[in-house]
């Protein structure tokens, strides 16, 4: 067992550290304060290879290791916090589960401009009745002649405001394998986007409604059946989330920890009372715990696909190590920490989201507790009770 890098990742690392301190550091404040996509970084990122990294090189990716991406966001989060959503983007999301199972023609009118920093693609997932439990989603495709018949509506959608086109997971027939996945673009008659909302974070979403909006076939990404094969990617887009909420809880410790070996109080620095060394003792061990648990579902993947225990014991880790770490580092450095004048705040605004987003805390730990056990705990009421 080797816990180091090996000198390849090292030497990548240090490529995209530099990358990030050259591009993205001067604009990291504003940049997380403007709740649209960053259209401008992507484009960077395309021209230094960090879109695609675990996409296939023939399909314009690097064919790389989800390791890889996971050393991406952590280098560029460190820099610039708001431009890890784009290694996100461009690696972990909704592109990833496209590349996979995408026909030949679908990837040549979308993947090329998703990998340059073009377009961006948004996952239709969440409805109002169905959140947690997704699969109650209602959201119908109705076969018609050579389309699909869509209705429905979405909730939620990171980008949605300015996505171009929508994967969308909808329900061709009843139950668990009546569930698929159709794109969508933007401008489709009987597509209505509505008006941006905002999360804690200032993220924008906006509701997507579906009244007989016709979808080619042609757009149908996975027919019945395909919901398993979407959990599988969405796996990696939860490596994603769990990789960003630890980098970001990383940049508040950095931050709080340099903030308290220099700022005085009691003609002391801060990092000299103890009542903050043991905080910072604590917040240390609990990045460190979460690293590897992240680092090992990264590393233990299965064609490129990481396993659903190692990803849900990572993210629960991740999800609390980060926003643990981003409020405890608020703490330490008082109504600077709480100000918009650091990122800080932000970070612990945004790690709070990964704890409900991809997954909620609570739901991996249903997952964790199957394994734990070994047996399936069903969530729904038995069938008497659920009619009553
Ligand atoms: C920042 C952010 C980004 C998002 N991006 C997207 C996106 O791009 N696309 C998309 O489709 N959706 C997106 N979502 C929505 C996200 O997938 C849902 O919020 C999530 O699935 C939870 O659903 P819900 O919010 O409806 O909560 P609910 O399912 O109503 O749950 C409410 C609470 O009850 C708990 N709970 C529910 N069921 C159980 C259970 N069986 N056992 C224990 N606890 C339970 C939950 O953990 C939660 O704490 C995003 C959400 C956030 C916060």
């Amino acid at each position: 067992m080797n816990f180091a890098f090996t000198d390849e990742q090292k030497m990548f690392a240090d490529e995209i550290r530099k990358f990030a301190l050259k591009h993205l550091a001067k604009d990291a404040l504003p940049r997380a304060h403007d709740p649209r996509f960053p259209f401008d970084v992507a484009k960077l990122m395309h021209a230094q290879g960090l879109m695609g990294i675990t996409i296939a090189q023939a399909d314009g990716g690097a064919g790389g290791t989800l390791m890889d991406a996971v050393i991406a966001i952590e280098q560029v989060a460190a820099v610039c916090p708001r431009s890890a959503d784009v290694v996100q983007f461009g690696n972990f999301g909704p592109i990833r589960t496209f590349a996979e199972y995408a026909t030949a023609e679908q990837k040549k009118l979308w993947l090329t401009d998703l990998l340059a920093g073009n377009m961006v693609i948004s996952l239709g997932m969440s409805e109002p009745e169905a959140g947690s439990a997704v699969t109650d989603l209602a959201t119908s495709a109705r076969p018609d002649g050579s389309h699909y018949v869509v209705n429905g509506t979405k909730v939620f959608s990171t980008f949605s405001p300015d996505a171009a086109i929508f994967l969308v997971y909808v329900r061709y027939g009843p139950g668990l394998n009546g569930i698929g996945s159709v794109i969508v673009e933007r401008g489709t008659k009987g597509f209505t986007i509505g008006p941006p909302q905002r999360f804690m974070s200032a993220e924008e979403w906006s509701e997507l409604h579906f009244e007989n909006c016709r979808v080619p076939a042609a757009n149908v990404l996975l027919g019945p059946g395909g919901f398993k094969k979407q959990i599988a990617s969405f796996n990696v887009e939860r490596l994603g989330n769990s990789a960003r909420s630890l980098a970001l809880g990383r940049y508040a410790y950095d931050k709080a920890r340099d903030y308290a070996s220099t700022r005085r109080q009691f003609g002391r620095p801060l990092c000299e009372f103890q009542g903050l060394q043991w905080k910072f003792a604590d917040m240390a061990m609990k990045l460190e715990a979460a690293q590897l648990l992240l680092y090992r579902a990264a590393t233990n993947t299965d064609r490129g696909l990481p396993s659903a225990y190692e990803t849900a014991v990572a993210k629960v880790a991740c999800n609390q190590a980060g926003f643990e770490l981003a409020h405890e580092a608020v703490q330490a450095m008082g109504a600077l920490g709480y100000s918009s004048q650091t990122l800080v705040e932000y970070c612990m605004r945004r790690c709070r989201g990964w704890m409900i987003a991809g997954g909620s805390i609570e739901m991996l730990k249903n997952r964790i507790a199957e394994h734990v056990f070994d047996r399936r705990f069903d969530q729904r009421p038995p069938k008497a009770e659920a009619a009553e």
